[in-house]
């Protein structure tokens, strides 16, 4: 037996990625630019547990949906055999929670959720098995106006992200009534051309045939192009709602297509349902999907309540956002402390903490598993870390309680370096970093 046998790797479980910290500033530069759009508009944060009733889904979702059959991530609690399943998408837990605090009976609410979802579904370039979206919900609006007013804000974001490329399409869908006569024809259309079905649509023909719309097998597309379109079917109600919406962007010059075809690929949307879609992502070009839900939190026991809502896929975008060359903050400090012996150690460890307290980041050198480092190491090490400025203690500096400050970025060569007393560390350098012109502050934080 061999003793010392090198234990195996664990790695990644497949389709659930890593976001490394080189990638994690485009991730923030996202974050923060969805976040200030979001309240921009009104909507307010929400945080919905990860994990929720595999009842819930069944039931917001639908049976017959490629998410409830074949993707969800669902177990048994082994501690009390309740039946679990990790959130494949945003809105049946923001509803859930929405009917169960009583959030939306006192007026309408705008919401917004952000985090994984979890779906066991075949990995290509852009579909993972957990991934990121931020999704919004407007509760309780019945109107055209708000469905424009979402639409809107998605406009504004891929304006503010600098992704151009990213085009809506539109579509209403109509209620319960219309949706079934149209789903009469529609069985009757598919009927007569059954040879030309595959398999997953004849399955999907009697318990879901507007699902058969969506299909991507190429040898499909022109049978389906040809079925009876469900705009066909809109009554009055439903195409008022829908020329409002389209009124609303048209008037503020929004571009869009009708989609005649487009479905959604959830059972509880009616009336008006969009994509932003983008040609740049292969096969994957879906990067927010959304639309009205008007009977969802009835059937869920709340009270009748209208809402619209849209999530859209933060992988994909991050995507667009590389291949538009969009550079994020690599978020560098400040200042790089330089240290040797251990009242020195000590020294720069208060140091660090007041320069803190000033607003600056500090990247404090610490012991690495060779040792401490030489003071040659430990200036490489500033230089690597981007730091504008790196503060050096040694015996002689400890001796007269000043500290080098010495300009790692600087071109003006009066600046490079200076010996500062320890109580003026701080004043200097927020003067330097914070006061000049001549340096590039972006990543600074300092507030007073
Ligand atoms: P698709 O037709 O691509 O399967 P979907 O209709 O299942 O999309 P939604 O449930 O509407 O997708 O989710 C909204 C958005 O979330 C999508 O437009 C996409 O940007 C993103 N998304 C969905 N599934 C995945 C996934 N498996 N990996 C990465 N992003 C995803
Ligand atoms: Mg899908």
């Amino acid at each position: 037996m061999s003793e010392n046998k090198k234990p195996e790797k664990i790695t990644h479980v497949k389709g659930m990625n890593d976001i490394l910290p080189a990638e994690a500033p485009l991730w923030e530069l996202f974050e923060n630019t969805v976040h200030s759009v979001l309240k921009s508009y009104g909507f307010q944060k929400i945080v919905t547990p990860i994990v929720e009733d595999t009842a819930l889904f069944k039931r917001a979702i639908g049976a017959v949906t490629d998410i409830v059959e074949k993707e969800m991530y669902s177990f048994t609690d082994a501690m009390n055999g309740d039946a679990l399943t990790l959130r494949p998408e945003g809105t049946a837990g923001v509803v859930r929670s929405v009917i169960e605090h009583n959030l939306a009976y006192d007026g309408p609410k705008r919401v917004w959720y952000k985090g994984p979802m979890f779906r066991h579904e075949k990995m290509q370039a852009g579909r993972y098995r957990q991934f990121f979206q931020v999704g919004a919900e407007a509760i309780g609006f019945a109107g055209p106006d708000i469905d424009a007013e979402m639409i809107m804000l998605c406009r504004r974001l891929w304006d503010d992200l600098g992704l151009e490329n990213i085009r809506l399409e539109l579509n209403s869908i109509g209620d319960a009534p219309e949706r079934h006569r149209h789903r009469a024809d529609l069985i009757a259309y598919f009927e007569a051309h059954i040879d030309q079905l595959d398999l997953e649509a004849k399955n999907r023909l009697h318990a879901n045939p507007l699902r058969i719309l969506d299909t991507k097998n190429p040898a499909m597309q022109e049978l389906v192009n040809n079925a009876p379109k469900l705009l066909d079917y809109l009554e009055a109600e439903s195409i008022a709602h829908f020329d409002g919406v389209r009124r609303i962007l048209d008037h503020n010059n929004i571009p869009y297509t009708v989609n005649p075809r487009l479905v959604r690929g959830l059972d509880y949307y009616n009336r008006t349902v969009f994509e932003w879609v983008t040609d740049q992502l292969g096969a994957q070009g879906t990067v927010c999907a959304g639309g009205r839900y008007d009977p969802l939190i009835e059937s869920f026991g709340g009270k009748s309540t209208p809402a619209v809502g849209f999530a859209m896929g933060i992988e994909r975008l991050i995507m667009l956002m590389k291949s538009a060359g969009e550079m994020a903050d690599p978020g560098v400090c400040d200042v790089y402390m330089v240290h040797q012996g251990a009242a020195a150690q000590m020294q720069a460890f208060v140091l660090a903490e007041r320069i803190r307290d000033a607003g600056l980041d500090v990247v404090l050198h610490c012991a690495a598993a060779s040792g401490p480092g030489s003071f040659k190491n430990q200036m490489k090490k500033a230089d690597g870390s981007g730091a504008a400025f790196a503060v050096i203690l040694g015996d002689d500096e400890i001796a007269n309680a000043t500290a080098v400050v010495k300009a790692m970025r600087e071109v003006d060569k009066d600046k490079q370096q200076a010996s500062v007393p320890f109580d003026e560390v701080v004043d200097y350098l927020v003067d330097q970093i914070v006061g000049g012109h001549d340096h590039d502050h972006d990543h600074v934080h300092y507030h007073h």
